[in-house]
Order: structure tokens, then C-alpha cells, then sequence
């Protein structure tokens, strides 16, 4: 049976990062002390900017999909989006991109970090049934919490596996990776 692929965004779909750190220094942030893979609020915070100003200095149409991912999309049935991106940035992005994955959650959807619960109930997918493909040690949290398979996005040079993660080394390899069973790597 063919599993059900729930996607990170910044640095898994799109390769974000220039766009940004493109933001925070339009705002005095030096690029070193821009990490990545967090809650914006807590970003902007740790880095004292107001998240308003951040958004209105991000420029939505600056990054693009690494390569290969239009290709792995065009051959799903079904995905999902679970990002801690603004909401405001990121629905823009897909609607540039003209991506219209059946559910994307943005930050507004969270009380914090960001969940894989929510997504899977949105979508009526059980945890074993779908995978999620990210490129941060928050992802891989994500994942194991809600039980479900994690995949490092392996196409993006910053993403660090870490030993017993399933590490797709090109955006296609995830369609090898939905028709064959879960992995038993590691258990709740
Ligand atoms: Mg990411």
C-alpha cells in the first residue's frame, strides 16, 4: 500500500535558506546568528526583530524548490505541508509555485512547534501510514512523537542524519520510499 507524505517546507521542498537570512539582514542580522528549522516567533525573539517586521522583509518569491522536487510532486496522489513558516510566506509560496498540497499547516496552526497530529487528522491518515520527509532535528522530533516514519531530506547539504534515520538522497527516491514498508529502524 502506498504510503502518504507529509513534507516539511524551508530547506526540504525549498531551498530556502538565502531567502531567509536575505530577510533577517534587511534587518541588521548578521547571517552567522541565523539558525534555522525553528518557530519564526522564537527566531525573531532570539534575535530581537518583530516578527511583523520579518515577514514584511521576506521576500516571497526569492526561493525556489531544489531540484528535482517538482518532478517527485507531479507523482503523488496525495501530500501534506507541516511548517513552522509564517503563514502569510508560505501560503504565498505555494500559491506561486502552484503546489496545493491536500493540507498545509503553517505556524497559526500550532500552539508552538509545530505537530504531525493535526496534519494527520486533517488528512485521516493513521501515523504508520504516512512518512515525513525534513531536513532538522525538530523534524525528526516530530515525526517519532507522532509515530510516524521520519525521512532526512538528504538532497540538501545542511540536513544531518542522525544513525538509524532513512536518508533520501534525492527527491524521487521518496516515491521508492511510500511503496515499500515502514522501516524498522527504530520503535516508539
Ligand atoms: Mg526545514
Amino acid at each position: 500500500m502506498t504510503r502518504i507524505p507529509i513534507f516539511d517546507l524551508d530547506g526540504t521542498l525549498l531551498d530556502s535558506d538565502a531567502a531567509l537570512t536575505a530577510a533577517f539582514a534587511e534587518l541588521g542580522v548578521a547571517p552567522e546568528q541565523v539558525t534555522f528549522g525553528h518557530v519564526l516567533a522564537e527566531e525573531c525573539a532570539r534575535l530581537g526583530i518583530a516578527v511583523e517586521d520579518y515577514v514584511s522583509q521576506y521576500d516571497v518569491t526569492a526561493a525556489e524548490p531544489f531540484p528535482g522536487i517538482e518532478e517527485m510532486l507531479s507523482r503523488l496522489e496525495r501530500w501534506g505541508l507541516c511548517s513552522n513558516k509564517h503563514p502569510d510566506s508560505g501560503r504565498a509560496e505555494l500559491a506561486r509555485l502552484g503546489w496545493s498540497p491536500e493540507v498545509a499547516l503553517f505556524a497559526d496552526a500550532f500552539n508552538g512547534p509545530k505537530r504531525l497530529g493535526p496534519a494527520l487528522d486533517a488528512m485521516g491518515v493513521a501515523p504508520e501510514q504516512a512518512v515525513f520527509i525534513g531536513d532538522s532535528d525538530h523534524d525528526r522530533l516530530c515525526a517519532r512523537s507522532a509515530g510516524v516514519e521520519f525521512v532526512v531530506a538528504g538532497w540538501n547539504p545542511r540536513a544531518r542524519a542522525e544513525p538509524g534515520d532513512f536518508v533520501a538522497t534525492e527527491p524521487l527516491v521518496i516515491c521508492q520510499v511510500l511503496d515499500r514498508p515502514r522501516s524498522g529502524k527504530w520503535s516508539l
